[in-house]
Parts: structure tokens; sequence; C-alpha cells
């Protein structure tokens, strides 16, 4: 890598001179920075996050040096679904999603239908999302976030899109609403999965597809998921970084600033495929083929997946 992704810095430390490296901020540790075979989709990038603001073309380069080729950026309510339509209007590769998290969803009214509608209608939106329901921490009541989620599955049905979903101690009801809406709606997928056995396949049940982060390599919480990820069809897995959130912790050097981004997608599929017992390259042609089917979009690939 280029010299200048690094500053060696001379430290004084308990009577003797060391010689230390430091990462200029915004720059990958040469040992985090790997190129897959294959190219990668990231589902999930919530690159209009602050944290991105002021390295984002950066960041967007080193996804495409990673072999990630192609970003959904996750909108959870207008004011980022727009920021995010706007990059995705900017940058080849990227595409948005247009809904309205359940944490937002106290703010549901019919302006805001109106305007996610147009959303929809634009051609940079791949899917109606993030929405769904947490019961986990409430930030809206349990009713505000059911009536917001299903006027966003008539949105999905009248736009044809397929959904970005978010689920978080709510499975049960999940599953009964969307049990509802199956027939009408096309495809779905529950993004970021944490759940349990039963809740996966109560999922797959209702034909849904299966985000995978990278809580996965977190050996505290994400240890249950390991055996899960070999009973998910690889048509219906599909893998996302959530960034800047869930920073795998299988990286091989610490990031300053501990901010996750799509560069790092490599990681999450690698441990997934060991997880899986198949190889890296099969695992993301599988996914990248998952994604590509699972909605419209190109994939700002040279040839097909
Ligand atoms: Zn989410």
């Amino acid at each position: 890598m280029p010299a200048h992704n690094v500053t060696m810095v001379l430290l004084y430390i308990n009577g003797e001179y060391r010689l230390a490296t430091v990462y200029a901020d915004g720059f990958l540790p040469e040992a985090l920075q790997f190129r897959p075979s294959v190219p990668l989709v990231d589902i999930g990038a919530n690159l209009t996050h602050e944290s991105f603001g002021r390295d984002l073309e950066a960041v967007i380069q080193r996804a495409q040096a990673a072999n990630v080729t192609t970003m959904i950026v996750t909108g959870t309510d207008l004011a980022h679904a727009e920021q995010a339509v706007a990059l995705a209007k900017q940058h080849q590769g990227l595409y948005a999603t247009a809904g309205v998290h359940p944490h937002d969803a106290s703010h549901w009214d019919t302006n805001l239908e109106r305007a996610m509608a147009a959303l929809h209608a634009m051609p940079e939106v791949v899917a109606v999302g993030e929405c769904g329901l947490d019961f986990n921490r409430n930030f809206s009541t349990p009713r505000e976030q059911e009536l917001a989620f299903e006027a966003q599955l008539a949105l999905a049905v009248e736009s044809g899109l397929p959904l970005f979903l978010h689920e978080r101690d709510a499975g049960q009801r999940m599953k009964e609403i969307l049990h509802a809406w199956r027939d009408d709606i096309s495809h779905a997928v529950v993004h970021c999965f944490t759940a349990d056995r039963d809740t996966l396949f109560g999922y797959l049940d209702l034909d849904l597809h299966i985000g995978l982060t990278g809580w996965i390599c977190d050996e505290r919480r994400g240890h249950h998921l390991r055996p899960l990820v070999s009973d998910i069809p690889l048509e219906r897995m599909m893998v996302e970084t959530d960034c800047p959130y869930l920073l795998p912790r299988n990286l091989p050097a610490k990031i300053k600033g501990r901010r996750h981004e799509p560069a790092l997608l490599p990681w999450i599929v690698r441990e997934i495929a060991q997880w899986r017992g198949i190889s890296e390259t099969e695992l993301g042609n599988a996914t990248t083929r998952t994604a590509q089917r699972f909605s419209v979009f190109p994939l700002n690939l040279k040839k097909e997946y």
C-alpha cells in the first residue's frame, strides 16, 4: 500500500524511544485490506450516517478496491432516505432504500406516506424500508410501529418493490403480519438477522430472505448464529455491513474510531463461509447472485453472476 496511508511516530515510553505506526484517519490498516475474487454486494450500508460526512468518497473507493462493487444505502427516515437517493444519483454502484425505521414510527402520517411513495417511484430506490418492528427498545409504541409498518407494506405492494425489514424482539408479531401480506408483496429481506432457530425457520417458511452482518463474528453474542448459517439456503442469504455499526470482531487489526465500513464486508463473508464449510468464493458468488435476483437493480458488474 502507498506509504502515505501510515505515519511513523517516535514515542518515548518507559525511558526508551520506540517507533510506532499511526494509521491516518480515513485509511484502513494494511492487514485489513483484501480483495476477494468475486464482486460483493453490501445490502445494508448506512452511508448517510454523520460519521461518513468527512471522507465518504474515500470510503466508497476503498469498498470498490475490496471488490464491494454495489452498496445499498439504507434510508431510515425521510431525511436520510432523501440523502441516500442523492448519494445513489452521484455514485455508480450505489442504490437506496426509502422507509421509516420502527424507532421513528411515531412520526408516520399521510404527508410522510406521500413523500415515501414519491421516493419509491425513483429509479435509485430499490427497496421499501428500513421498516418493521423493534420491541427491544420501543422508542415508538408497538401500536405506532405496527401502523407505520403496515402502511409501508401497502406502499411495497403499490410500488412492487421488495422490502428491507428490521426486526428485534418482535419475531412472532412480525411473522403474523407478514403472513397476512405475503401473497401481495414481492421479496422481503430480514436485515441483520440475529434471532433464534424457530424465528429463522418461520421466516424461511414465509419465503423471506435473510441478511447477515458481522454479528456472527462476535463470539459473545453471535455464537448462536454460527450453526444456523447452514440452515439458510444460499438463494435466500445476503450479506451486509450495517456500517458504521457492528464492526466485526474477527478483524486482525484495530481501527481508529471503531467505525465499520463496506470495504470490510469480505471479512464477514470469510466468517460465514467458514461456519458454513464452503469457500469464500462460493459464498461470495452465491450471495451476490441472490442479491441480484432479490431486486431489479443492476449490480454494477461487468458480467452476469
Ligand atoms: Zn436495522
